[in-house]
């Protein structure tokens, strides 16, 4: 069996892999509040998760990198527990890290994002790694990797029932770890970004305009979303689901080869 963990592996065996051409998965969360009922480590179980068992079932294909903690929350901050790294740090790092595997010679990287806040900017950090280098990058929300087995469970009102410490979040980690949630706790049924047709926000869409408060100053309990409707085997559904997926379009993204770069500028003549 293949190890799985980039962070297992001697020098020699990882310049093995880039030789065979394992794609990297760089797992990338936050801590922060995730209301009464859940611990701040959320994003990071939900997304260590994904991406370990993902790996550990590609038969070497993949190979998942050590999770970069911390993400950029700054609009959480009115919540204790809550740890932010500022946009252009967070960027910047993620860019070093993913630079650093294709220095080594690897050549396809998929940044899992388990923090929505992260997403815009992870966006942008694989766009500098396709524009900057010859690898290719790519990212994702893992609950974006969920979606068929979302459609067919959610019981939560759309938008604005799945978006933080809600049905889709507890559900995961009530089946990852059900002792640290305590569900008498889970009553905070809130959905504080949801304020007319144009601004809304949900994991699974968002209204026309890009809008996000301070946290503090419009939810309570700091959930956005329906926390009571989490079951312990929709988590397991949502998590089978992002695992299948990663591993199928890791497999796309080996076998993809973009065609040559074309340059259809003017060139003067003598430079
Ligand atoms: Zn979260």
């Amino acid at each position: 069996m293949p190890k799985h963990l980039d962070r297992t592996l001697t020098w020699t065996e990882a310049r093995d892999r880039a030789a065979q051409g394992a794609v990297i998965v760089i797992p990338v969360a936050a801590i922060e509040q995730h209301g009464h009922h859940l611990p701040i480590d959320v994003d990071n179980v939900l997304v260590e998760h994904v991406t370990e068992e993902a790996a550990r079932r590609s038969a070497g294909r993949l190979l998942t990198a050590p999770m970069i903690h911390y993400g950029f929350n700054e609009h959480n901050m009115g919540f204790p527990g809550t740890i932010t790294v500022r946009e252009t740090v967070f960027m910047d790092f993620c860019y070093d890290v993913a630079h650093s595997f294709v220095r080594q010679g690897f050549d396809r990287l998929i940044f899992i994002n388990g923090h929505g806040s992260n997403q815009m900017l992870l966006n942008l950090v694989a766009r500098r790694i396709v524009n900057s280098t010859q690898a290719l990058a790519a990212s994702a929300a893992h609950w974006w990797l969920a979606k068929r087995a979302v459609d067919e469970r959610r019981a939560s009102a759309f938008p604005g029932g799945m978006a933080h410490a809600c049905e889709f979040e507890t559900s995961m980690y009530l089946y990852l770890k059900p002792e640290l949630v305590d569900m008498s706790k889970a009553t905070g049924r809130e959905t504080p970004s949801t304020l007319n047709e144009w601004i809304y926000d949900d994991l699974f869409g968002s209204g026309p305009f890009h809008f996000v408060n301070r946290w503090s100053r419009i939810s309570e309990s700091g959930v956005e979303g329906d926390p009571q409707l989490a079951t312990p085997e929709k988590g397991r559904a949502f998590a089978e689901c992002a695992i299948e997926n990663l591993i199928s379009f890791a497999r796309f993204f080996r076998e993809y080869t973009p065609p040559p770069d074309r340059d259809f500028n003017y060139q003067p003549p003598g430079l």
